[in-house]
């Protein structure tokens, strides 16, 4: 059995791995790069219970444990560890916050512990992404360089892909291209897809950031509210992503670039949390877009009407986090033809209308 999967980002590799565990050959296109997109651009923050009381918890709980499960299991070094989360509030003025995180500067006050080594955690979100399509690729999934532009049918089943101009025969197709899975609404009844833009600056801080991630509530000069999220990494790095945006999503991965004045602010933001952070060189200035859906869950199932074909893309906030077990149900439904490890219910892509295609004459 040969699954084509469209789409080299963290949910591609994973379904990838997971297809590959069972014995099934995945071939994953991915137009630009392995992570070349927010799978390798975001935070890579993960949490146990954050998404409890939404129908994302039982996956969410999954994934947390299959992170824990795949850094034992898998060569590789990906930055995996447990830590302490706190959240605060910062550009009210001067304060102290008590306790944790003393490398923030003293505009900063820190009010609560949101998270422990138990239920928070992180990964290099670029790293764990090409661990788990390189983990794929040892058992036998493979990976092609090429731009999927249309899905082939017969009879009312997927039959293969187009890639730059070539047909690819395969027993099922998974669309999992992130925000750009919009493109295939015009080859499969889909609900609509969207892009939504954040950025983030990565600074070498070496050794004088400890291990503890920090969400703040952080007011601008000229009364701005912005959310930054802070995360140091085990390589040295920290990464430091806020302002989102509604700017159209460029065709082509590789176009996506910061807003106008984006960088410049979050720099100046850094800059006022924290003086390591004011004095750190900055090892990347960038900007990706999360893949969301009308309701805010993903679609993780079967293409209504079209027999093997399925979508696995809309994750919003948390497609790092939630890739393992998206993986693993993904690999359930197409071999198994049921995920037993989660239930896909409420990301039955079915429960939203597609978005209207033109006719064909
Ligand atoms: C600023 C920011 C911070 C974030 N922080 C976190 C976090 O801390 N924790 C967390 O869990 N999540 C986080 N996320 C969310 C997470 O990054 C995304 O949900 C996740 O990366 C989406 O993965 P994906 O594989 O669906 O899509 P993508 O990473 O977008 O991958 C899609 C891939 O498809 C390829 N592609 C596109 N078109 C085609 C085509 N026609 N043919 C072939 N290939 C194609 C692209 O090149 C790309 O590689 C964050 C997101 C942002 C924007």
């Amino acid at each position: 059995m040969d699954v084509l999967i469209c789409g080299g980002g963290v949910i591609g590799a994973s379904i990838a791995y997971f297809l590959s565990c069972r014995g099934v050959k995945a071939i994953v296109f991915e137009s630009t790069g392995v992570a070349c997109a927010a799978s390798g651009k975001s935070g890579g923050f993960l949490e146990r219970d954050w998404c409890d009381g939404s129908p994302l918890a039982p996956l969410a709980r999954r994934s947390f444990a299959l992170h824990a499960e795949l850094a034992e299991k898998l060569a590789g070094e990906w930055g995996y560890r447990r830590l302490d989360t706190y959240g605060g509030f910062a550009g009210f003025g001067r304060h102290r916050g008590a306790g944790a995180a003393q490398w923030l500067s003293d505009a900063v006050t820190v009010t609560q512990a949101l998270g422990s080594p138990e239920t928070t955690a992180q990964v290099h979100p670029r790293l764990f992404t090409a661990a788990m399509m390189h983990a794929a690729k040892v058992q036998g999934a493979e990976l092609r360089h090429g731009r999927v532009t249309g899905v082939r049918q017969r009879d009312g089943r997927a039959t293969g892909v187009e890639v730059d101009g070539t047909i690819v025969d395969g027993d099922a197709v998974v669309v999992a291209m992130g925000p750009w899975s919009i493109l295939a609404a015009s080859w499969l009844p889909l609900p609509a897809i969207f892009g939504l833009k954040g950025h983030s600056l990565v600074f070498d801080t070496g050794t004088r950031v400890p291990g503890e991630a920090v969400f703040l509530e952080y007011r601008e000069h000229n009364g701005v509210m912005l959310s930054p999220e802070v995360f140091p990494r085990n390589d040295g790095t920290t990464y430091v992503c806020a302002i989102s945006s509604e700017e159209p999503l460029p065709l082509d991965p590789t176009e996506v670039m910061p807003d106008l004045g984006a960088i410049e602010r979050l720099e100046a933001m850094c800059a006022a949390i924290s003086p390591v952070l004011a004095s750190a060189r900055i090892v990347a200035r960038q900007a990706c877009y999360r893949p969301v859906t009308r309701d805010g869950l993903p679609l993780i199932g079967p293409v209504p009407g079209v027999a093997d074909a399925y979508v696995a893309t809309g994750h919003s906030v948390w497609g790092i986090l939630n890739a393992p077990a998206t993986g693993e149900a993904m690999a359930e439904l197409i071999v198994d033809g049921a995920a037993h490890m989660v239930d896909l219910e409420a990301f039955n892509p079915g429960r939203m209308p597609p978005v209207d295609r033109p006719s064909r004459k």
